[in-house]
């Protein structure tokens, strides 16, 4: 019933030549099935990496040379800008552009985010598929359940699996789910060469995660919303953000000092980074990401606890910080 686990590294030759499986930096058989499933989920052909950094690296690695353009949202997750700084002197240049427009003339790559982490803004696919270089949507917020960007244009969609794909802050893992062929075989190369693999076990656990997630998300969703209108009416909240689906939505407090006092002071709420799983998060942004972020930006990864706990929660941190 449940897929067994296969930790082998390596498997014997079928009548002395390589079968399926003969090198897990190649391929492993829990790798593949989780692939399969994702692949399904997106419509598209999957791959999977150790990391979401990972996955976005064998995505500006494999596709892209020196010399090449990324267009890159302006709002996208803010480790994706420092990588591709970090790659600027392998001769890789990125320019910053406003997603809710059209990108920039010139570039080789569009790097668009649905809903961008933390402002949650969402990007013109239009205008983006518009583009003649490739385009890339980082979806790890709105996952398969509610986006399928390969339908709206897109070439590549990105996900960081470590969040709602396998959904319990229990393994780092990342996607990448090509509309073309010759982009995974591409990908699929350029990891076996590098060995930004992903282990077995941690393919297991998004098999497991992928049971779920529709199930997740749809209840994530519902408090969440719950939470934004709640949010929204209290007098302590200067602005919330939030796009309508998912589990992922931030809101400002007057100023840094007392968002960290307000991210210090929930009880059932656990103040840690990342967002995705079952159990919710909060933290501030500035710290991370500096002035791209409003000081007093706390973002808010809603779990599975119930939406009224959550609310008394969050009443409670706002009005005795
Ligand atoms: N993309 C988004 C939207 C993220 O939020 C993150 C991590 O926070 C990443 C990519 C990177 O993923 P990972 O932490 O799995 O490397």
């Amino acid at each position: 019933m449940e897929p067994p686990l296969d930790r082998s590294t390596t498997w014997p030759y079928v009548d002395g030549e390589p079968g399926p499986f003969f090198y897990s930096r190649n391929a492993h058989p829990a790798g593949v099935e989780a692939e399969r499933q994702l692949g399904e989920l997106d419509g598209g052909e999957a791959l999977l990496f150790a990391s979401g950094m990972g996955a976005t690296t064998a995505i500006v690695l494999g596709l892209l040379g020196p010399g090449s353009t990324v267009a890159l949202a302006q709002d996208a997750y803010y480790g994706t800008g420092v990588l591709l700084s970090e790659l600027e002197r392998w001769g890789l240049r990125h320019v910053l552009y406003d997603q809710t427009g059209p990108p920039p003339a010139g570039a080789d790559l569009v790097w668009i985010e649905a809903p961008s982490n933390p402002l949650l803004t969402m990007p013109d696919f239009a205008a983006a598929a518009a583009h003649p270089g490739l385009v890339v949507c980082d979806a790890t917020a709105a996952t398969p359940v509610r986006l399928r960007p390969l339908e709206l244009g897109c070439d590549l969609v990105l996900h960081s699996a470590t969040k709602y794909l396998a959904g319990h802050h229990d393994v780092l893992l990342g996607a990448v789910v090509a509309k073309r062929p010759e982009h995974a075989a591409r990908l699929h190369e350029l990891r076996t060469r590098t060995g930004i693999v992903a282990a077995p076990d941690a393919a297991w656990l998004l098999i497991r995660g992928l049971k779920t997630l529709e199930i997740r998300v749809a209840r994530q969703t519902e408090t969440a919303t719950t939470l934004a209108s709640r949010l929204g009416e209290h007098e302590a909240v200067r602005i919330v953000r939030y796009p309508g689906f998912g589990g992922l939505l931030s809101f400002d407090v007057a100023d840094g000092e007392l968002a960290r006092r307000v991210e210090t002071s929930t009880r059932l709420i656990v103040n840690a980074t990342s967002l995705g799983g079952v159990t919710s998060t909060i933290e501030t942004r500035h710290r991370w990401e500096g002035d791209r972020v409003p000081p007093g930006l706390l973002r808010l990864a809603v779990g599975l606890e119930p939406a009224d706990e959550l609310w008394q929660d969050l009443r409670q941190a706002l009005e005795n910080p």
